[in-house]
């Protein structure tokens, strides 16, 4: 097998040199800012010739593969006798733990850096430092050697040989999967209404390294019209990698099974899904520590014999194939499913991966992401997602708890902790209002925040376990999320306050993610948007951060007027009016049901208005089944409601289920398991606070903000609900729409034209 393999010294070391245990992560993600304030501070006391972040490489070969590897050194500096390639490294440990022996892997990439250096510029030895510094103290520590040019080569051969075998087996696999992929067929006989135009449109992006918008009817078999088109760019060399992103674990299966089916026509792919790690961990509670769990303990010892074992004998990486293998080598499943991701041709995940800051694949480079495409399923929910993924918040009841656990036990905790508990004291008292709003981020907090996170880890990596770490983790973890929210801050953001009793809870709040979804999608090759409701179109570009150049496609729906019948009730279905109209409501679902009996979801606006209308459908006498939504249904119960709807039921059953809920959107119930859907509202979301903030924004940007904050996201639930029903070219059906507002014509405007004919009952 011969090939070459561009591969950066970190990433090497980091795959060769790994070992070790997981865990919870705290001794080594130091806060990036203090790490990087760490970094410049030793950078500015170089002298003038001195040289910091300098570029090098060098291309290696080993049996027939060529290697090419490069990076950034942290320093070079010269004096009369030597020159020294420095590595600084921060750390929030006590450096007096910190010995030559400690990192291995911090060597072998200083190594790399010099053998590079003085390979470029013939020199026989090289000086190799280390430079460690605390993020508090600022305390430094060196480690120097001075490596001959010889002992540097053979060092980085032998790193290289250790790589090779991984290296070969990925050349072998990208080869076998671009062939299969040349070979491979549209897995289908043909090609639906629609779908070849999508495809199409989706190559093309692909090939033009552009985004595309793509407003595609359910129905029409996205998945496979995204992932086809994506796999063929893949095998004409345009892409190395995709990412299939979604926002739920039932979206997730329906790429699996698109995978398989191409892998039965012959696709070679190695596909890897995330699941939640909550989800997939093996142990009874998610605790990663060595001592707890065994899975995590020697898990870097373990891991690259695992990834080996399972990208030779395996394509799809699903659950359960992870499982086995993670089983076998004793490692945990889902830090092997993210390591895997890094080796895989297409990783299916949650938006998460991506998207938020905070989780996102940090390993993967600039020059990957050029070769790599998104493909963004259900694209309307990551409006919401995004809010989420870009927001952060504190409590104060936390820091008054943990200014009681640590008294007496670690001063530095203690303190900070109680300043924290002072600030929001103090806050409380500048204000009479249950809440207030800032447009300005309070760097005092920001501060005192980051100043316990020092604190934290410096006892955490004490490590002597007890009730109040675990608190003290938990808070660490999200003190680092604020902060690391808090860098992202700009007028895009408002910090709002609320006080309960004796609570503080602050939180800031991203109101237009636009930006920062442009920030982190930034280097892909290209982002593929898509969704069924992206209406109106405008503004879902607008909030998902689209650019001039990018593309939009809208696909009409491939059924038949035929297929569906709509009609509108106009009953108010206003807050004040409901207890007057809820009797209308019920009768309008017996009338709907006597007409043609069947199947039908019915959905409300909220739980409270769901069992209002129910009580009021129950008084009158009926043969009909029902079967209720509930909050907080387990599993089980989830599929116990589904399995209700049989294509083959006798008596006419009716469901009653909120919008936006887990039966609003992605459940697919074909043919006669579904007859009807009524909605009962516009599905605006409740007035509130943050909607009321995203509000004022849009307005003062010069938007409509109520629609933003209320129209388009509540009418986009109404879309998704209604598109429960025609799945199929051989699915029929009714949709009830009951609500006073869809003859107005802003929402009419929102409504698909296959809607458009529908009847008004009067
Ligand atoms: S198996 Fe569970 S507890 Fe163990 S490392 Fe994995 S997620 Fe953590």
């Amino acid at each position: 097998m011969s090939g070459t393999v561009r591969i950066s010294v970190r990433s090497l070391v980091e795959y060769v040199f790994r070992s070790g245990s997981i865990d919870t992560g705290f001794r080594t993600s130091t806060t990036l800012i203090e790490g990087t304030k760490a970094h410049q501070k030793i950078q500015k006391t170089y002298k003038e010739l001195d040289q910091k972040e300098v570029y090098v490489q060098a291309e290696l070969s080993y049996e027939d593969v060529e290697f090419i590897v490069d990076g950034r050194c942290d320093g070079l500096l010269f004096s009369d006798d030597m020159i020294i390639v420095d590595e600084i490294k921060s750390t929030s440990k006590d450096l007096s733990q910190i010995t030559e022996e400690t990192h291995p892997v911090h060597w072998a990439q200083a190594k790399f850096y010099a053998y590079m250096y003085a390979k470029e510029h013939g020199l026989n030895e090289m000086t190799v430092q280390l430079t460690y510094v605390h993020v508090d103290t600022e305390e430094q520590k060196r480690f120097r050697q001075i490596v001959s040019f010889t002992e540097l080569e053979s060092f980085v051969f032998d790193v290289v040989k250790r790589y090779a075998p991984y290296a070969s087996m990925q050349l072998r696999h990208r080869e076998k999967r671009n062939a299969s992929i040349k070979e491979l067929p549209f897995p289908f006989q043909t090609y639906r209404e629609g779908q070849r135009k999508l495809a199409g449109a989706v190559y093309k992006t692909i090939a033009d390294e552009k985004s595309l918008f793509a407003k595609a009817p359910t129905g029409i078999g996205k998945t496979i019209s995204t992932t086809f088109p994506s796999a063929k760019a893949m095998g004409e060399g345009f892409l190395d990698r995709m990412f299939y992103l979604t926002a739920k674990t039932i979206t997730r299966t329906a790429a699996e099974e698109a995978f398989s089916l191409m892998e039965k026509k012959g696709l070679c792919m190695h596909t890897v899904t995330i699941t939640a790690k909550d989800k997939v961990c093996f142990k009874e509670e998610t605790r990663c520590q060595k001592e707890y769990c065994e899975f995590a303990n020697g898990y870097y010892d373990r891991i690259n014999d695992a990834i080996l074992d399972i990208l030779e004998n395996e394509t799809i990486l699903s659950r359960s194939v992870i499982e086995k293998y993670a089983l076998e080598h004793k490692v945990c499943p889902f830090e092997f499913s993210v390591d895997l991701a890094y080796a895989a041709d297409t990783v299916i995940c949650d938006y998460n991966y991506i998207f938020d800051p905070r989780v996102s694949f940090k390993r993967l480079f600039e020059e990957q992401k050029k070769q790599t495409v998104l493909l963004v399923d259900e694209a309307h929910n990551l409006v919401d997602r995004a809010r989420e993924m870009f927001s952060a918040e504190v409590h104060k009841s936390v820091y008054l708890q943990l200014k009681r656990n640590f008294k007496g036990i670690n001063a530095k905790v203690h303190d900070v902790a109680h300043a924290i508990n002072q600030y929001f004291i103090a806050l409380r008292k500048q204000s009479d209002e249950k809440q207030i709003v800032r447009k300005e981020l309070d760097e005092e907090l920001v501060r005192l925040l980051e100043e316990f996170i020092i604190a934290a880890e410096m006892e955490l990596a004490a490590g002597n376990g007890g009730e109040e770490q675990s608190l003290l983790l938990d808070a660490y973890f999200s003190v680092q999320s604020f902060v690391r929210i808090a860098s992202l801050y700009d007028e895009r953001y408002v910090t709002y306050t609320e006080f309960e009793k004796s609570e503080v809870r602050m939180k800031l709040f991203c109101l237009d993610p636009s930006h920062l979804l442009r920030q982190m999608g930034k280097n892909y090759r290209s982002k593929i948007y898509f969704s069924a409701t992206l209406t109106p179109l405008s503004y879902y570009q607008d909030m998902l951060g689209a650019q001039e150049e990018d593309f939009i496609i809208s696909i009409p729906s491939p059924f038949h007027q035929e297929q569906l019948q709509v009609f509108v009730q106009p009953v108010s279905t206003k807050y004040h009016d409901r207890e007057r109209t809820k009797p209308n409501i019920a009768a309008a679902l017996h009338q709907l049901i006597e007409h043609r009996p069947g199947n039908y979801l019915v959905f409300f606006p909220s739980y409270q208005y769901l069992r209002d209308v129910y009580e009021s459908f129950m008084e009158r006498e009926t043969e009909v089944k029902t079967i209720v939504q509930d909050t907080g249904m387990s599993e089980e119960e989830r599929e116990h409601f589904l399995a209700a709807f049989q294509a083959e039921n006798e008596e006419t059953l009716v469901g009653f289920a909120v919008l936006g809920g887990i039966f609003s959107e992605g459940i697919d119930l074909k043919g006669d398991r579904l007859n009807g859907v009524a909605v009962v509202g516009v599905g605006l979301p409740q007035l509130g606070l943050e909607r009321n903030i995203i509000k004022d924004y849009f307005n003062a940007a010069g938007k409509n903000g109520y629609d933003y904050a209320y129209v388009f996201p509540g009418m986009n639930k109404v879309l998704q609900a209604g598109g429960r029903l025609i799945r199929s070219e051989n699915d029929t059906g009714t949709i009830l729409l009951i609500d006073d507002r869809f003859l107005q014509r802003k929402y009419q405007s929102l409504l698909p034209d296959e809607w458009m004919g529908f009847t008004v009952i009067r």
